[in-house]
């Protein structure tokens, strides 16, 4: 049989499999494929400050470019998830991500943070924080430019060793935001205790402003008692932006203000006009 032939392919030819299951072995197998040959990509979408609509920081967003398409996270972050390349994926995004940093400081003598997210697996991978730790300093990036977004879910699934790691994060520099808040089951009593830097508003909550604001507000003066920069997810028209500026959140992100553009863009748009904004102030005063 296949399976005594010493492989784990005995699955393939199992009858009684789903059709379900058997995408999933298959998106499994090429997910390997993808990674030894390089067709992930990083979208990147700014976070901008409310108040003077300038970029202060970006979000890294995973494409799988396959067969001429690219492929969006929510198909295959769960499969890479439940079957554990995750790690080698997220360690990808996180190398990835640095060398950016490093690239932008090297080409525009300029550099935006970048936020990574974790998914709750690699979040839990002994070798996560070594991992990030040892990416930066190879790209000599401060880690003040990293910020690491994990979803509260994954934080209260072992919310002691959960701690315990985003104290050695913290204890690094590298900043901590807690993504899709609201979603998840947090416990209140908790969050006081996690280390976090950022709260991110989900979306589905920023969507129904103005009108249903309960949420929001919520959560936007929770951040607040806490010390929290909050975030805005989802963004996508004035008047939602207009009570957010009202509300005092500070950060906010969505198609409003762009949508994750491929690296070439982003560059074009954030970093290369703000170096000539920088040699221009440098004519002008000297
Ligand atoms: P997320 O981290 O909550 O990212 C925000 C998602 O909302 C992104 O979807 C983004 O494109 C989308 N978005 C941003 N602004 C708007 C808006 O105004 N309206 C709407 N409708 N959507 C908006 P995307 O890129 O498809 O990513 C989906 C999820 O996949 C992410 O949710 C994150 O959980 C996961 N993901 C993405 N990249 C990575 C990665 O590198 N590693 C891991 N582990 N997960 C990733
Ligand atoms: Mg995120
Ligand atoms: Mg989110
Ligand atoms: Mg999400």
């Amino acid at each position: 049989s296949a399976k005594a032939s010493g492989s784990n392919q005995w699955a393939y030819f199992k009858p009684q499999m789903t059709q379900k299951a058997a995408i999933r072995l298959r998106t499994e197998a090429s997910l390997h494929y993808a990674l030894k040959n390089d067709e992930f990509l990083l979208h990147f979408q700014p976070k901008v400050d409310i108040k003077t609509g300038k970029i202060v920081s970006c979000e890294a967003l995973i494409r799988w470019f396959k067969d001429g398409q690219l492929i969006s996270p929510l198909s295959f972050i769960p499969v890479a998830e439940d079957t554990g390349i995750i790690i080698d994926i997220g360690r990808w995004v996180i190398e990835q991500s640095c060398k950016v940093i490093r690239d932008w400081q090297r080409r525009y003598n300029y550099a935006i943070p970048i936020a990574i997210n974790v998914s709750p697996l690699q979040f839990l991978d002994q070798g996560l924080v070594a991992d990030i730790k040892q990416a930066a300093l190879r790209y000599q990036v401060p880690a003040e430019m990293l910020e690491i977004e994990i979803t509260e879910t994954a934080l209260m699934e072992d919310i002691e060793s959960a701690i315990t790691k985003l104290h050695q994060l913290r204890n690094e520099g590298f900043g901590i935001a807690v993504d899709d808040f609201g979603t998840g089951y947090s416990s209140l009593s908790y969050l006081r205790r996690l280390p976090i830097t950022t709260m991110k508003i989900d979306r589905c909550f920023v969507s129904d402003l103005p009108e249903e604001s309960a949420i929001a507000s919520t959560i936007l003066i929770l951040g607040q008692q806490l010390g929290l920069k909050i975030v805005a997810e989802g963004i996508e028209n004035e008047r939602q932006l207009a009570w957010l500026q009202t509300q005092g959140c500070q950060i906010g992100q969505g198609f409003y203000f762009s949508h994750p553009l491929p690296i070439e863009r982003f560059e074009a748009t954030y970093l290369a006009k703000q170096e000539t904004t920088k040699q221009e102030s440098k004519l002008e005063y000297s």
